[in-house]
């Protein structure tokens, strides 16, 4: 389960909203912490074993920490990971070692300060550069997440890879997709899966294929030689839909049971109005049921196009 604690954040990546922001939703709107243990727990009881916490930006809801020692506390939740931009994360080190958090998503989609900024709007690249170091020595596995963009950071490829050859660091190239707060603008794909494996193995020949986890939605690879590894995240081209396993709980309470989905169906307002776990779950056996096969298909039943963010949705 992917969990989105917060609609907020502290860049403005550009492509996942637009520059001056989205209108972010009121307080009373969002999931309460309470809430977020409830439907955890319900959740759990159905067989959910591991949550991804994310945003927004995680880092910017208060007491978050505090929230996720309740959280690992959950009878049946057995992994709690989390994907971060690293603005804030540093500070939380610790605290995280002690809740027992041990894989970190990290996004940085480039090695070049100017380049961060172009893509973030925000002169914060020394901080989420730093974070990613303090992760790796303090023993985090941490996977690096990097949005391939033309015109903006395809000369950061070979770069980013190369951080696997003396850290064991799994870099993820992802397939830009359509959530940028900005409907009209959905992307030309100019840099789909196959054109990122094309560009890895021109420079590295010999990169080789290793396994996949089950549920992996990323193709992955290693370097001879190297610590880490490399990985393909075809988002945008869905081929991975077959062995997905996700579902997703937006910021605002809202179940999506494919990242393409319209979502819709709110957890939120059901909870407020008083319903008891039995009645939830089946709602949720329910939306389970009538899942779509694919991302295709999650999106061809949509009665609007795609035009909301991914900090809304968590990625
Ligand atoms: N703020 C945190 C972060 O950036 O890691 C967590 C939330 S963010 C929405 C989760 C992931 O979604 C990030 O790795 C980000 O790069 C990715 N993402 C956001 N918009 C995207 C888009 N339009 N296409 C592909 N990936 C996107
Ligand atoms: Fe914020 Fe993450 Fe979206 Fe960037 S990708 S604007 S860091 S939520």
């Amino acid at each position: 389960m992917r969990l989105a604690v917060t609609d907020r954040c502290n860049l403005r990546c550009f492509y996942c909203m637009p520059e001056e922001g989205i209108n972010y939703l009121p307080k009373s709107k969002l999931l309460t912490y309470e809430e977020m243990l409830r439907i955890v727990g319900i959740l759990a009881t159905m067989g959910i074993s591991k949550v991804r916490i994310t945003g927004g930006e995680p880092f910017v809801r208060h007491n978050l920490t505090d929230f996720l020692y309740q959280l690992k506390a959950i009878d049946g939740i057995q992994e709690i990971n989390l994907t971060t931009n690293g603005v804030l994360t540093g500070q939380y080190i610790k605290a995280l070692q002690d809740i027992g958090i041990r894989n970190i998503n990290l996004s940085l989609d480039t090695l070049d300060p100017q380049r961060f900024f172009e893509i973030t709007r925000r002169n914060e690249f020394d901080k989420v550069y730093k974070t990613l170091f303090d992760l790796l020595d303090a023993d985090f596995y941490v996977k690096l997440n990097a949005v391939v963009m033309e015109g903006k950071n395809t000369d950061d490829l070979i770069p980013l890879a190369e951080l696997t050859k003396n850290y064991p660091v799994g870099v993820r190239f992802i397939e830009e997709m359509p959530f940028n707060g900005a409907g009209a603008n959905y992307p030309i794909l100019h840099w789909n899966q196959r054109r990122i494996l094309a560009t890895l193995q021109e420079a590295y020949p010999h990169l080789q294929k290793i396994t996949d986890s089950p549920s992996s939605t990323s193709a992955n690879y290693q370097i001879p030689g190297y610590q880490g590894t490399v990985g393909i995240i075809a988002a945008f081209s869905r081929t991975f839909c077959g062995t997905c396993n996700r579902i997703r709980m937006t910021a605002q309470g809202e179940l999506k049971t494919c990242l393409y989905d319209e979502g819709g169906l709110s957890i939120r307002d059901l909870v407020r109005s008083g319903m008891s776990d039995e009645q939830l779950k089946d709602v949720f056996a329910q939306a389970f049921r009538s899942r779509a096969k694919d991302g295709f298909e999650a999106e061809q039943r949509r009665s609007n196009r795609v035009t909301e963010s991914m900090t809304t949705i968590g990625g």
